[in-house]
């Protein structure tokens, strides 16, 4: 078996938010120089991103805010919508094919086709709330994968992973009347979107980083919020919503993770997936703004996933 890496970078690239704008095309052209650096770019099974059904953006977001998006979604120029997302004529269409890829590679990876998989897709997706673009995200791709997961595979239990740096608010907005959904995010804090610290035990688990943490304080606070949480809950499909700005180079954030502790968090989440659930993961990218570290760092998880997909 394998590891299936979603992709559509001709339509995402089209999603271009402007000059300067740190989530830019360029994010997905340094992950795959990554994965040439690591040479693992032809060991994976490469898969076309399909674009979303406006039915299943709805199960996780409120209709009429989705079509509202589609309504104002210019032909030419920027329509903004907060402080640092804006919508133009090529935006929807990747915010579909990232929604789509984490579907696929959830079909993917429950028919038994990949042991793993990676969506190297944008816009990214965890910011956004149930009737709220925010943060770079228009779709939330993770809770639509897990929306999807439960109703069309009809699974009982899964597990949202969450390192990005900054916390998970929309994941955490559009699933909080979800029981069967655990949800563990690690995020610096005070920082965008600036979420309380408070958990529910069972079902959300929120693990806050101070500015400076580095890979050893982040590690312990990873194997003491999330593994117990995980066992507990013993999910049936592990989703991961891969950001990689809590690396040292970011210039959004102040912690100091380094490329190996992604596959060091990589490796602690395929052993909990090794334990609970024959392997299987879906890991959909969210941030990672500095290129060299963003290459580096989705090159290590995703050679992580092969790695352990191959056995
Ligand atoms: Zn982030």
């Amino acid at each position: 078996m394998t590891t299936a890496y979603f992709s559509a970078h001709d339509i995402c690239r089209g999603h271009d938010m402007g000059a300067g704008h740190p989530e830019q095309p360029g994010r997905l052209a340094a992950i795959e120089q990554g994965l040439e650096v690591v040479g693992i770019q032809d060991a994976l099974w490469r898969c076309a991103a399909p674009e979303a059904s406006l039915d299943a953006i709805k199960r996780v977001h409120d209709p009429f805010y989705v079509d509202e998006l589609f309504a104002i979604a210019p032909t030419r120029g920027r329509v903004p919508l907060d402080g640092d997302t804006t919508l133009m004529a090529g935006s929807l269409p990747a915010a579909r094919r990232s929604a789509g890829a984490a579907i696929a590679a959830v079909d993917a990876v429950m028919a038994g086709q990949a042991a793993n998989a990676f969506c190297a897709t944008r816009p990214p997706g965890h910011h956004a709330e149930y009737a709220k673009a925010m943060g770079f995200c228009f779709f939330d791709n993770i809770a639509i994968a897990a929306a999807h997961a439960l109703a069309a595979h009809g699974l009982s239990r899964v597990a949202i992973l969450d390192f990005d740096v900054h916390h998970g608010n929309g994941t955490e907005d559009v699933l909080r009347h979800e029981p069967r959904v655990l949800f563990c995010s690690s995020y610096e804090n005070p920082l965008f979107p600036y979420t309380d610290d408070t958990c529910v035990p069972g079902k959300l688990i929120k693990t806050p980083l101070r500015a400076g943490t580095a890979g050893r304080v982040f590690r312990d606070a990873i194997e003491r919020d999330w593994l117990g949480a995980l066992d507990d809950h013993a999910p049936e499909l592990i989703l991961v919503s891969a950001g990689f700005d809590a690396h040292r180079a970011d210039p959004l954030a102040n912690l100091n993770l380094e490329a190996e502790d992604f596959a060091w968090v990589t490796e602690r989440i395929l052993d909990m997936a090794a334990h609970h659930c024959d392997g299987r993961v879906v890991s959909v990218l969210e941030g990672g703004y500095a290129l060299d570290a963003l290459a580096a760092s989705a090159a290590t998880h995703v050679q992580t996933l092969l790695t352990r997909g191959q056995r």
